[in-house]
């Protein structure tokens, strides 16, 4: 299935039904609390000059089964120097593994713990922390410390379940900075903040869903109130299979909006590698040797300056690699806009540090061939290469070089395998890059520095017993109310789904009064420039419950009630309720008053809405003087004239 048959469009859900198409994700949600997982330095990010740097070379030592994993060699073969950026405020000798964790931050586990439970997972009887190998250089330690928190959950999702694998409970890595050639600089201050992370079956059915789970699990997270909000606090990955295809993982997706283009994308990477791999079977090619690879220098046997746009300053060598059978191969398209030779320019930029692009170039290139035709005749021959074999050319230093030219080796050695097990990385416009081998099973093990922490039936009730509804109990309240599914959906992304649910249980007003004013007039209020501050909502639950009954009008009476308030006309919500009903004139009053003038020939005439209102306004203010809240009155014509 080549990408022309799609056209760039998404399939159909039984189509990636058809395909096998598999996907989950892992959402690492930062935690709200005042002290990072491990130490006592204060959390939150700095923007400042550094107070010092360290510099560290990463090494990989032998698991305990006497095996190097896959990605600990791939990182040391990049020969990476790390530099730390360390701030004196909220980094100390722990971040930086000179000195062993303090105890795990038990306000951290009691916010996991609440999640887990909102998740609805088992909650295990015994924090145990054991480390997970990191060797990117992104925790200075090498590992990070992460804890199972809860196992077997789910989410309710149209007639199925979502099913949470595990939750865990793990600190932060640092921020990178910046990652040029062999040099590579973080930030510390992100380091070891606690997150949750939780991580879903691949439950997911095809790129039309994706988002709206996504979403779900999300309102999940944000219902127990207590994690991070903000650019940088969530991040996630997306896991992608087919059927007969391999995990792949795509790191770091920065917006929700791209988890649709991402996994149609690596559906069909998968789809198109596969069929690369049985046209590469069927022409006899299958292990490495079958490629017949060849190695030649051919610094001096052009003036390379001359063509390639990306040579390192100073010296240089171009090295030249022959390969068998791969001519078609080399050009298939996989994803929107790369092939084949993507793929080995992304592993070459990763592994070699090669990171100038175009960073190597190909004899059978189709498009932008910057190498002229009578050099690649003039190296065929020197090569003495036949019609089905490629050449391929890379630059750089000797080191370098020789890197890269292994690296291409085992990638098409890969491509008469399938798909290569890897994390992948978002480019951003819906299409990804190669990020690095996928760590092997072997990379946890346990952390005999910290102690087992037990979890008490006892604490786990105290959660349970505070433990806020979750989005799928209130969506389901405020379907049974018949409140439109957009107005929910505000409320919850607003973070406001507590205080809807709280404040409605006790209010005499309609669900539907309640629901849009959380969800349309707080909006407005704040946008009016009054200032409301997040989490701070005692006010509204006040405002919306001071009313002894319903009675009419509501939202724009209630809406006056608050701007009084919030600036400062009235002391309490109550009382600007109170002023806002406007209690010296009956609302009976007031009503047959509008129902007189509205039958008026001249007013029955006018049909445009808004200058209907106007026009009763005005004979309403002639009747009765001044109002304390006109905006009460313009609610009332507006639901008269809209009932008749
Ligand atoms: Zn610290």
């Amino acid at each position: 299935m080549k990408l022309e048959l799609t056209g760039g469009k998404l399939l159909t859900h039984e189509e990636y039904r058809a395909m096998g198409y598999k996907c989950g994700l892992e959402i690492h949600q930062q935690l709200n609390t005042e002290k990072k997982l491990f130490c006592h330095c204060p959390v939150g990010l700095v923007y400042k000059e550094p107070d010092a740097k360290i510099l560290r070379h990463m090494r990989p030592t032998l698991s305990e089964l006497g095996e190097y994993d896959g990605t600990a060699l791939m990182e040391f073969k990049t020969r990476k120097e790390v530099i730390y950026q360390l701030f004196r405020d909220n980094t100390c000798t722990y971040e930086m593994d000179d000195t062993p964790p303090f105890p795990v931050n038990q306000q951290a586990i009691d916010i996991a713990i609440e999640i887990a439970l909102l998740f609805n997972c088992s909650v295990v009887d015994e924090v145990h922390v054991v480390r997970k190998q990191y060797l990117d250089g992104s925790i200075p330690a090498g590992f990070q410390r992460t804890a199972v928190i809860g196992l077997d959950g789910w989410i309710p999702y149209k007639d199925r379940k979502i099913r949470i694998m595990m939750l865990t409970l793990e600190e932060d890595a640092c921020r990178e900075v910046s990652d040029i050639g062999h040099t590579i600089t973080f930030t510390t201050d992100r380091l070891s903040t606690p997150l949750v992370e939780v991580i879903t079956c691949p439950d997911i059915e095809s790129p039309h869903e994706i988002q709206e789970i996504n979403w779900l699990l999300a309102e999940v997270l944000r219902s127990s109130g207590k994690v991070r909000r903000g650019i940088g606090t969530v991040r996630e990955d997306v896991n992608v299979s087919i059927k007969g295809g391999t995990r792949v993982e795509i790191k770091g997706v920065p917006k929700i909006g791209l988890h649709t283009a991402l996994t149609h994308n690596e559906a069909l990477r998968q789809r198109n590698l596969l069929e690369v791999k049985d046209m590469l079977n069927r022409k006899g090619l299958q292990k490495r040797e079958d490629f017949g690879f060849r190695r030649s220098d051919v610094t001096d046997k052009a003036d390379w300056k001359k063509f390639i746009p990306t040579l390192p300053d100073g010296v240089f060598r171009v090295m030249a690699l022959v390969s068998r059978g791969i001519e078609e191969a080399i050009n298939y398209p996989l994803q929107q806009g790369t092939d084949i030779a993507s793929e080995i320019g992304g592993r070459v930029r990763v592994v070699a540090c090669l990171d100038r692009m175009p960073n190597f170039m190909h004899s059978k290139a189709e498009k932008g061939n910057f190498v002229p035709v009578e050099t690649w005749e003039r190296l065929n021959k020197e090569l003495k290469t036949e019609k089905e074999d490629t050449v391929i050319l890379v630059w750089g230093s000797q080191k370098d070089t020789e890197t890269a030219l292994t690296e291409i080796e085992d990638r098409i050695a890969e491509l008469a395998k399938g798909i290569p097990n890897e994390t992948r990385q978002s480019l951003g416009n819906g299409v990804t890059d190669f990020e690095r081998i996928l760590p092997g099973p072997n990379r946890m093990y346990p952390d005999t520095d910290s102690s087992p922490t037990k979890i008490t039936a006892e604490r786990i009730q105290r959660i349970k017993d505070n433990l806020p509804p979750n989005p799928f109990t209130i969506m389901a309240y405020c379907d049974e109310q018949k409140i439109p599914r957009k107005i929910t959906e505000k409320i919850l992304k607003k973070g406001l789904g507590s205080l809807f649910y709280s404040t409605v249980k006790k209010s005499p007003l309609k669900p539907m009064t309640v629901a849009v004013f959380i969800a349309e007039k707080l909006p407005q209020l704040r946008r009016e420039g009054h200032a409301i501050e997040n989490g701070n909502y005692l006010w509204v639950e006040e405002l919306l419950c001071s009313l002894e009954k319903d009675v009419l009008p509501h939202i724009s009476a209630l809406t006056a009630a608050a701007r009084a308030y919030l600036s400062g006309k009235a002391a309490t919500p109550a009382e600007a309720v109170r002023a806002a009903y406007h209690e010296d004139t009956p609302e009976e009053a007031i009503r047959s008053e509008i129902k007189l003038i509205a039958a008026k020939n001249e007013i029955a005439s006018i049909v445009d809405r808004n200058k209907k209102t106007r026009a009763i306004m005005k004979l309403l203010k002639d009747k009765f003087g001044s109002f304390t809240a006109t905006d009460k009155i313009a609610g009332t014509i507006d639901t008269l004239i809209n009932t008749k």
